[in-house]
């Protein structure tokens, strides 16, 4: 069979085996985070996580251009307010369907951390209009992620510092045992609205201290003992 147009190459993340972890689909859990949910207005408690999602090709590893100071991830269109979410991210290496919490973490590949790059004008405006989130989420290059470390490397991290920079200051700092839903739990009540998939990504919340990005802005991130990862804004 042949395609009227040109196939697109399956977005992907690297390992720190060398290998490619092929992207299939990307679901973000809203506020997760009690101290998260209360700077957005919200009150947290342990309603039902929800989700989001972003396109695949959303997630990619910023790449250092070749003989320049780092990674480059541009400034969006359409925004004046882009926001910072430090998350978090699960990769599934298997799928399932109505999983019960015990078994999801067999599901799961590894681990990595990414920033879930957020118009939070566009936000805004949408949950004012009781409009979709899409466009304020699910941007080009709206996933900026580490490369992916297998769990047989990192084990199941539930707990460890989780942290944002900007030009060496710390914005967001938190602990994963601070998640309102862990990562099992997530999976699981996932996996009752849709079949989950190997190639599946979860971004799994942020915790305080979400703010604005401008050209220039050197980001650092990571999960102790899980990954880290730097960009400048351009
Ligand atoms: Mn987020």
């Amino acid at each position: 069979m042949t395609y009227v147009v040109p196939v697109p190459t399956p977005p992907s993340l690297p390992t720190s085996g060398g290998a490619l972890f092929p992207v299939r689909r990307v679901f973000c859990v809203g506020r997760n985070y009690g101290d998260h949910a209360r700077e957005m207005g919200a009150d947290p408690n342990r309603e039902p996580p929800f989700f989001f999602t972003k396109p695949a090709d959303a997630v990619f590893a910023p790449q250092p251009a070749s003989g320049d100071a780092g990674p480059a991830v541009p400034y969006p269109p359409q925004t004046a307010d882009l926001h910072h979410e430090v998350e978090l991210v699960v990769a599934l290496g298997r799928g399932g369907t109505a999983v019960d919490p015990a078994d999801a973490l067999d599901m799961v590949w590894g681990y990595g951390v990414g920033v879930d790059l957020t118009r939070r004008d566009l936000q805004s405006e949408a949950k004012n209009l009781r409009r979709p989130w899409d466009l304020a989420k699910g941007f080009d290059l709206s996933g900026p992620c580490s490369p992916l470390r297998p769990a047989s490397e990192v084990e199941h991290p539930d707990r460890g510092r989780i942290w944002l920079g900007v030009d060496g200051v710390i914005r967001q700092e938190g602990d994963l045992g601070d998640q309102i839903w862990t990562v099992p739990e997530i999976i699981a009540h996932l996996s009752r609205s849709v079949a989950l998939s190997a190639g599946d990504l979860v971004f799994t919340g942020t915790p305080a201290g979400v703010g604005a990005l401008t050209r220039g802005d050197m980001v650092t991130a990571g999960i102790d003992g899980v990954a880290e990862l730097s960009f400048t804004i351009e």
